[in-house]
Parts: structure tokens; sequence; C-alpha cells
């Protein structure tokens, strides 16, 4: 498609037919940060329009499997083990009860199913549990998606095999300010993790937090990152940091919202062909921001009441947005 010519020059960069590429400078990625707004907002849907139906919506539904007593100390998040949350550290469930919960979120229209556990690392019996969990969610029609913290290839192998279709794992940050968020585990092993997953033919779901008290460079840095991996993520989740008490990341201040808007904009345009998910935060969020966001290239939501440990908008105040905004679920 061809995009008119706008009154402000579009950067250099900005791929005017949807070109994907993989070598983003951060010069580029800056230039787009800084587009005045309606710029920024046309470009991003002009490219979204390349690859989507801009009025269609990927549901996914996000269920904790095993939740709390994490080793890590990703300062944002109330299952670590190192901050009084109030989150109580539980066993791995069941796979009735898993399975139980995969037919609810089928029943309400999602076509993903996620399953978090929070591990540094799934232990080889957990793993085959897991295993179990997928083909179970599979057999029911549902894609499904596993975030297990890092993997070694033998483990992306087997998740392979059990049928898994997503691997979540998160790059966070920029690779300057992560150092400020998470000290158990390097920038290096997630890549490493990505780079197995990948290896495997699993899609890849990766994004990241923006609000963690970062600044515009840093998320520059992030989009720069998941734009330059050798191939771009099928799913990329942009999170508005949830504030819980206990941890480290409570107390800061609020991103302005219209810089979230500018973030999934930046993604849409440098990775067109992703799904771009309006993930954590929506619950403190005003309708017109989400509507914002989707404008700006998102075409992707958790649906459900609790994001893991977190609350997300119940299903009836979701689909009065859509309906309000005559989008629907994607097919
Ligand atoms: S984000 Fe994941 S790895 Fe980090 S502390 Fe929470 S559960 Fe653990």
């Amino acid at each position: 498609m061809t995009i008119v010519s706008a009154a402000v020059d579009r950067p250099a960069a900005a791929p005017a037919h949807g070109a994907i590429r993989h070598d983003w400078s951060r010069p580029e990625i800056r230039a787009l940060f800084e587009l005045p707004f309606p710029e920024l907002m046309f470009l991003a849907q002009s490219l979204h329009r390349s690859y989507f139906d801009p009025t269609e919506v990927q549901i996914s539904t996000l269920l904790s499997i095993k939740t709390g007593g994490c080793p890590e100390d990703c300062a944002y998040c109330p299952q670590s083990a190192h901050y009084e949350t109030g989150v109580k550290a539980e066993k791995l469930m069941s796979l009735d009860a898993v399975l139980t919960e995969a037919r609810a979120a089928r029943a309400a229209g999602a076509s993903r199913f996620c399953m978090g556990a929070a591990w540094r690392e799934p232990k080889e019996r957990d793993l085959d549990k897991v295993c179990a969990m997928v083909e179970g969610v599979r057999a029911l029609g549902l894609e499904t998606c596993v975030t297990l913290g890092m993997l070694t290839a033998e483990q992306t192998a087997r998740l392979k095999t059990a049928g898994l279709d997503y691997y979540n794992h998160n790059l966070d940050t920029s690779p300057e300010f992560y150092g400020e968020i998470i000290s158990t585990r390097t920038y290096q092993e997630r890549l490493d993790t990505l780079g197995h997953v990948r290896d495997a033919g699993i899609n890849v779901c990766c994004g990241g937090i923006v609000g963690m008290g970062e600044a515009r460079e840093d998320r520059v840095g992030m989009i720069a990152a998941l734009a330059n991996l050798p191939v771009h993520p099928e799913s990329v989740p942009i999170n508005m940091l949830v504030k819980v008490e206990g941890t480290p990341l409570s107390g800061g201040s609020q991103l302005d919202p219209l810089e979230f808007v500018r973030t999934i904009a930046v993604a849409r345009i440098t990775m067109p062909q992703s799904v771009v998910r309006l993930s954590a935060g929506r619950e403190d969020m005003s309708e017109e921001t989400q509507a914002l966001c989707f404008l700006a290239g998102a075409n992707s939501i958790f649906y459900g009441p609790k994001l893991l440990t977190t609350p997300n908008p119940g299903r009836d105040r979701d689909m009065q947005l859509l309906d309000k905004l005559g989008m629907q679920p994607m097919r």
C-alpha cells in the first residue's frame, strides 16, 4: 500500500511499504518516538492495515498455573520471594484444574490459553506435567502458550513435541536499564532462551514493561532489542507497570498514558507483522487510552478478571468496550 505523504517529514527509517527490517538504529527509533502525535498515529495505523484487519483483536487468557515463591528478584513482580507482597507460594496446579479453566476460557471466546509458572526455570518433573497440560489444552482446540522462565535447548524441544504454539519470555526493558530491575539473571540469558525457542520452531511471545522509572531512551532501547531480533516475535506484549505494594517499584511516578500509546505505535511500526498485545495495566487505563492503543496498532488483549496475580478488566467490560469501538475478537 502507498502511504500518503504527510505534512511532517516521516523519518527516513519508517518502512513506507511495511518492509520487515532487523537493522533499526536507536536514532531511527528515537525519531519515531519524537514524531508529532498525529503523524505517529497515522504511520502506525497505515502499517497496521497492511497486515491486519484493524477491527479485530486477538483474545488470550492467562492462567497462573504455579503462583508465588519465585527465586528471581524482578523488581516489578509480586510473585518474587524477595518481596513481602502477600502473594502466597502455591504448588503447580493439577492437570484437571487447568483443563477446567481452559474450557471456561474457550467458552468465553479466547483463542489462546497462556499458562504462567513463577519459576527461574522448570525442573524436569515439572516440565513433564506442563507438557501434559499443553497437550490437553491443545486437544480442546485452543492455541497454547507457556511462560516458565529460562529453558535449555532440550527442554524447548520437549515442549515443541508436546505441541506448544507460543513461548513467552520478555526482554522487559533496555539492556542498560535491565540491571536496575533484575539481578538474578542476565539479559544474555534471556536472549539465549529466546534463541532456543526460535530454533525449536515455537512461536516467540516477547515484549517488555514500561512505567518502571526508565527514561524514554530505555523504551527506545527496548524496542530496538525486540525489533532487531533475527526474527520478530510473533507476539509482542507491551505492559504498563502495575504497581504492587511491597515490590521495589510500588512507589514510582506514573508514566504519561500518551507515552504508553507512543510505545505501542513504535512497536507496531518497527514490527509491522507482529501481533502487539496491550497487556498488563489495562485495569487502570481509561477506555480512551485503550482506544488510542488500538489505533496505534495494538491488536491483542488478555481477557479475564486476573493477570497472574494482578487485576484485569472483567470480560463484560472488555466486550462492551469492543462493542463501543465496533471491534470484535479475531477469528
Ligand atoms: S517475573 Fe517471573 S521470573 Fe521474575 S520474579 Fe516474577 S515470576 Fe519470577
